[in-house]
């Protein structure tokens, strides 16, 4: 059987590029990664130099290949690193990706906080799940997952005095978001989908470093880099996503360059989104204080149905928030 060769060096292929025709060797993918990391930062003006980031690290391929990047290029450019860790509470899940979330943090030499549902919430999302279904919420775990989930990263980062939240959604990943808002016609949240997000006052701007990489490359690249990741699937994964990223794949399989496609067509119509959308003003949540539109937010008004409550400041130990010679280390906020 001949041996296939990388189209750019003539090394032996370790990856089939079929939306460009073309296959990479080990060194020529990882650089590949790389440069479209760096090239997304520029493009988008994703980081500015002396700006502190926040970096969600779940422990997963993404999280981890995004913290490892974001560090090496923030070294360059006089930026400040801060990891952090939601321990959103799932047995046999969570608890060991998070382990590998501040084995990495540590490697990096850089702060590493954690926040759990447990301890601002007064429940895991595996009680969580246990009450809803209790109380016949119909309300799916994914939906108490991501919403609380998204609330406490912005309400993290506002806290850390963060400038920027940079999160590892790659290229599936985006897609997925934009198909999932078409299905349910939400165009509000279709047009906060974006490599940058500036949201109004009390939202700290979103960025997605690796918006344009496709999940396999991210993965391969965290593989051929020798990170250490965490390979899991939630045991609480399901509906109506799997379904969307099957049909992604499917698509993308018989047709080639399917989800950038997707992506391109959606960053052109993405402007065109901000008129078609209502503004609204922005208030503070009656019971937690957090920014949102209506008066009580998203995450209480499903702690609520829960007989659940939020605690209203993380209070986070001063030195995550100031220069300090101290070795780094993994910091709880209670
Ligand atoms: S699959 Fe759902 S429940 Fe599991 S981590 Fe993701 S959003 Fe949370
Ligand atoms: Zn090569
Ligand atoms: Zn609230």
């Amino acid at each position: 059987m001949s041996l296939l060769r990388c189209t750019f060096c003539g090394r032996r292929a370790v990856y089939n590029r079929r939306y460009a025709g073309t296959l990479l060797c080990d060194r020529c993918l990882v650089k590949s990664v790389e440069r479209q990391f760096r090239r997304a930062i520029a493009k988008h003006k994703l980081i500015s130099p002396g700006e502190r980031v926040v970096v969600a690290v779940s422990g997963g391929k993404d999280s981890v290949a995004a913290l490892h990047l974001l560090v090496e290029h923030c070294r360059h450019k006089n930026c400040e690193i801060v990891a952090i860790t939601i321990d959103e509470g799932i047995r046999g899940y969570r608890d060991r990706s998070l382990r590998i979330a501040r084995e990495n943090a540590k490697l990096l030499d850089i702060e590493h906080v954690m926040v759990s549902f447990r301890k601002t919430f007064g429940a895991t999302l595996n009680k969580i799940v246990r009450r809803a279904k209790r109380k016949k919420t119909g309300i799916s775990p994914c939906t108490y997952c991501g919403v609380l989930r998204r609330s406490l990263l912005n309400q993290a980062a506002r806290e850390l005095e963060a400038d920027k939240l940079a999160t590892a959604h790659n290229l599936d990943d985006e897609v997925q978001a934009i198909m999932l808002n078409y299905v349910r016609a939400d165009l509000s949240r279709l047009h906060r989908l974006g490599p940058a997000y500036s949201p109004k006052e009390g939202f700290v701007p979103r960025i997605k470093p690796l918006r344009e990489i496709p999940e396999k490359e991210v993965a391969i690249y965290a593989l051929l880099r020798g990170l250490k990741v965490h390979i899991a699937v939630c045991p609480y994964a399901g509906g109506i996503h799997s379904e969307i990223r099957d049909f992604l794949n499917n698509l993308e399989a018989n047709h080639s360059n399917s989800k950038f496609m997707i992506l391109r067509m959606f960053d052109r119509l993405r402007p065109k989104l901000a008129g078609a959308t209502p503004e609204f003003e922005m208030l503070r949540c009656e019971i937690c204080g957090e920014p949102t539109s209506t008066n009580v937010c998203k995450g209480c008004q499903l702690l609520q149905g829960l007989g659940l409550k939020r605690w209203e400041k993380l209070l986070f130990p001063t030195e995550v928030r100031t220069e300090s010679n101290e070795k780094p280390r993994t910091l709880y906020h209670d």
